[in-house]
């Protein structure tokens, strides 16, 4: 039995027609998930991907700036592939500006979007694996959620809030069956950081500090998705794997 066999396993993921979440989909679907991909765009790239390895793929629309789509989110997955096994919460937002010219509706957008909605989506969720004594949660959080970064408050207040979660969770779940965990990924090439790599000094000095000499791809989170959605992590709960190229020990 390989102990990161995903076959039969139905997963929904945040945020999966691109970036991060993309290649988390592909990873899954390649360990043998199907897929729910949820989110304002329509997935379709990630869906035709999924359907290629045969495995069954959906898009669910829904606008996570808020908790309105979430009962909508979860009937419709578990109506169209009959339950949910594991649940990646990958959406998320950045503004940047100086800490002391952040607006309140820029705050408002990154802690509902980052931190509010993954709380009531998990909840959601975690109610149904309650019932069957089973569940992966695996939320995406954030070197910020170790470190303060620079001009992005709302989104450190928010990660940080995450790897809390993390732990929250797990300590009322852990014995209900469900693995809450995290992954922080380092510095990847997606939207999120397209701003970082244009600014030539910043990408610079991001690249020196990063021991593994490179930034990461999308597809560098695969793998320890899947690993932390399989019977392999079964006894992992409340911890957040850094995936970051060493630059936390640095
Ligand atoms: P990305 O390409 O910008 O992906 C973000 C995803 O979130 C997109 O699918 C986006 O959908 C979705 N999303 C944002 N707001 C949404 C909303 N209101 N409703 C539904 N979906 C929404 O960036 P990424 O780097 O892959 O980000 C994925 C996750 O990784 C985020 O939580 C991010 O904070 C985290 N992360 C990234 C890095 C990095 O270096 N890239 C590092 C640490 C953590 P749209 O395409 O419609 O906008």
């Amino acid at each position: 039995m390989n102990p990161f066999d995903l076959s039969g396993q139905v997963a929904v993921i945040t945020g999966a027609n691109t970036g991060i979440g993309q290649a988390i989909a592909l990873a899954l679907a390649q360990a043998g998930a199907d897929i729910a991909a949820v989110g304002r765009t329509p997935a379709t790239e990630t869906i035709g991907q999924v359907q290629a390895l045969g495995r069954r793929a959906i898009n669910i629309a829904a606008d996570l700036s808020s908790t309105a789509p979430i009962a909508q989110v979860v009937s419709q997955a578990e109506s169209q592939l009959g339950g949910i096994d594991i649940l990646v919460n990958n959406a998320g937002i950045i503004r940047r500006a100086d800490a002391v010219e952040f607006s309140e509706a820029d705050w408002d957008a990154v802690v509902d979007t980052n931190l509010k909605t993954l709380f009531f989506l998990s909840q959601a969720v975690a109610r149904g694996m309650i019932g069957k004594g089973r569940g992966k949660i695996i939320h995406i959080a954030s070197l910020l959620s170790f470190q303060g970064g620079i001009r992005v408050p709302a989104y450190t207040a928010a990660k940080s809030g995450v790897a809390g979660l993390t732990k929250a969770m797990a300590n009322e779940w852990s014995a209900k069956g469900i693995n809450v965990n995290a992954i922080a990924p380092g510095y990847i090439e997606t939207n999120n950081t397209e701003a970082l790599r244009a600014d030539p000094v910043r990408s610079r000095q991001i690249l020196e500090r990063i021991p593994a000499g490179r930034w990461g791809a999308p597809s560098d989170i695969g793998g320890a998705a899947v690993f932390l959605a399989s019977r392999a992590s079964d006894y992992v709960h409340g911890h957040v794997l850094p995936v970051d190229g060493g630059w936390l020990g640095r």
